[in-house]
C-alpha cells in the first residue's frame, strides 16, 4: 500500500507542478504590506479542494483595512475521530527590490528542477504537496487514520492576527488536535522544529537636540547617542550569553535592525534617532530580565550623553515547546526516515511560525518541510523534488496507525 501511494504521487508530479505554477501566479500580499490580500489565491485553493473532493469546506474569513482575509479549512474524514491539522499560509512577503530578481516574481519559471516565484517555497510548495497527498489517497480509495484538516490561512507573514490567531480566538481547535506546520525546515529534510525562542521587538527612541552641525555645542547629537546605545548591546549579549545546543542558533540574539530616517541634510545634527532591536531569547531567560538590563543601558546612556530615551515594546512572545517525545513528533520522524532516508534532528529555532500560537495553548505542533530555505529572498524557488517528497511525507503521516 505504501509503495502504491508513493507511486501514485510520483504519477501526479506533473500535475502538482502545474498547480504550483498556477498558484504562485496569484500575488497574495497583505493590505498591511500594501497588497490586495489573499482573496483570489484562496479561491484558487478552494477550487482545488473541490476538485479533489474534500468532505467539507469551512471558511473562517475576517477583514482588515476593509479587505477580506480568507481562512480556508478543508476536511477529509478519517477512520478515527482524532484530528490532524496541516497549517499552511496563503500570503507572501513583498517582492522587495525587483532589480535583484533574475526572473519575474509572479511569472513562475522552471529552471534546473526548480520553480522560481515569490511564494514558491513559502508556502506554495506545501499547500500543493498537502492537497495532492489527499488527492493520492482519494485516487486509491484510501481512508486516513484520523480526520485531516487542511488549512490555508491569511496573514502569516505579518502578525497572524487575521489568520492563525483568529482561529485560536474563534476556538476552532479541540482537545486532542495535533498540528503539522510545513513552513520551515532544512535542505535534507531532517530538521523537525518543536520549539521557538522567546521573541522581543523593541523601538528605541533617542531624544537629543537638533542644531547646526557647525555649532555642535548648541545641540545634542541623537544619532551619536543612539549609536553609543547600540554599541552597548554587546554587554547585553555577554550578560545573556548562555548556550543551548537544542536551539539553532544555540545562543540568544539581540540585533539592532531597522533605523528611521533622520535629517535630510548633512549640515544638521539630528535631534532624534529611532531604531529597533530584534531579540530571540533562549527559554532559560525571562523577557523581564532583558528589559531590566536594557533599562540600565538606557539610564547610563541618558546620563553620559544627556539625552532622553524611550523604550517601547512592539512585540513580545514567550518561548514555546512541544515535547520531543510526543506522538506527532514520532509519527513525523518515522515518515521522514522512510521517505527522505534521513535521521531526524529534533530542534528549537529562533524564528516564529503559526505553530507557536497553538503551542501556547498546549497543543502539540511540529514544523517541518524539505526546503533550501530561500523564503523571502529574491529569486525564491521551490525544488520540484521537494514538492514531491513533502507530499509523500504527508501521505505517509495520513496513513500511519495512531
Ligand atoms: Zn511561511
Amino acid at each position: 500500500m505504501e509503495r502504491d501511494i508513493f507511486a501514485e504521487l510520483t504519477k501526479l508530479k506533473k500535475e502538482m507542478v502545474i498547480s504550483l505554477m498556477e498558484l504562485v501566479k496569484i500575488p497574495a500580499i497583505s493590505p498591511e504590506s500594501g497588497g490586495k490580500g489573499e482573496g483570489e489565491k484562496s479561491k484558487f485553493v478552494e477550487s482545488l479542494c473541490r476538485e479533489i473532493g474534500f468532505d467539507k469546506i469551512i471558511h473562517y474569513d475576517t477583514f482588515s483595512q476593509g479587505v477580506k482575509r480568507p481562512n480556508l479549512v478543508a476536511k477529509i474524514k478519517g477512520k478515527k475521530p482524532a484530528r490532524l491539522w496541516i497549517i499552511t499560509h496563503l500570503d507572501v512577503v513583498p517582492v522587495g527590490d525587483l532589480k535583484l530578481w533574475k526572473s519575474s516574481p509572479f511569472a513562475p519559471k522552471i529552471k534546473n528542477g526548480k520553480i522560481f516565484a515569490r511564494g514558491a517555497e513559502d508556502n506554495g510548495q506545501d499547500i500543493i504537496a498537502a492537497l495532492f497527498a489527499v488527492e493520492a489517497l482519494r485516487n486509491l480509495n484510501l481512508t486516513p487514520e484520523r480526520d485531516i484538516y487542511f488549512a490555508a490561512l491569511s496573514d502569516e507573514e505579518t502578525i497572524s492576527e487575521y489568520g492563525m490567531k483568529y482561529l485560536v480566538k474563534k476556538k476552532v481547535f479541540k482537545k486532542g488536535d495535533v498540528f503539522l506546520v510545513p513552513d520551515g525546515g532544512s535542505p535534507d529534510g531532517s530538521l523537525i522544529e518543536v520549539a521557538e525562542k522567546s521573541l522581543l521587538w523593541l523601538e528605541i527612541k533617542i531624544i537629543g537636540k537638533q542644531c547646526h552641525a557647525s555649532m555642535p555645542e548648541k545641540g545634542i547629537n541623537a544619532l551619536e547617542a543612539g549609536s553609543y546605545f547600540i554599541g552597548k548591546l554587546k554587554n547585553l549579549k555577554k550578560a545573556f550569553g548562555k548556550k543551548d545546543p537544542f536551539y539553532t542558533p544555540s545562543y540568544s540574539s539581540f540585533e539592532p535592525t531597522k533605523r528611521l530616517n533622520n535629517v535630510p541634510n548633512i549640515n544638521t545634527i539630528p535631534g532624534s534617532d529611532i531604531f529597533y532591536i530584534d531579540c530571540r531569547i533562549l527559554p532559560g531567560y525571562k523577557i523581564s530580565e532583558i528589559l531590566a538590563f536594557l533599562e540600565k543601558i538606557k539610564k547610563d546612556v541618558e546620563k553620559e550623553k544627556k539625552v532622553k530615551i524611550k523604550i517601547k515594546v512592539i512585540q513580545k512572545e514567550k518561548a514555546t515547546k512541544t515535547e520531543p517525545g510526543s506522538p506527532i513528533v514520532k509519527n513525523l520522524a518515522k515518515a521522514l526516515q522512510k521517505v527522505c532516508g534521513v535521521k531526524p534532528r529534533i530542534k528549537g529555532v529562533g524564528w516564529g511560525t503559526c505553530a507557536s500560537f497553538v503551542r501556547r495553548i498546549d497543543y502539540p505542533a511540529v514544523v517541518w518541510s524539505k526546503v533550501d530555505g530561500v523564503a523571502h529572498q529574491p529569486d525564491e524557488y521551490a525544488r520540484i523534488e521537494n514538492l514531491l517528497i513533502d507530499s509523500k511525507v504527508f501521505a505517509d503521516l495520513f496513513l500511519q496507525p495512531i
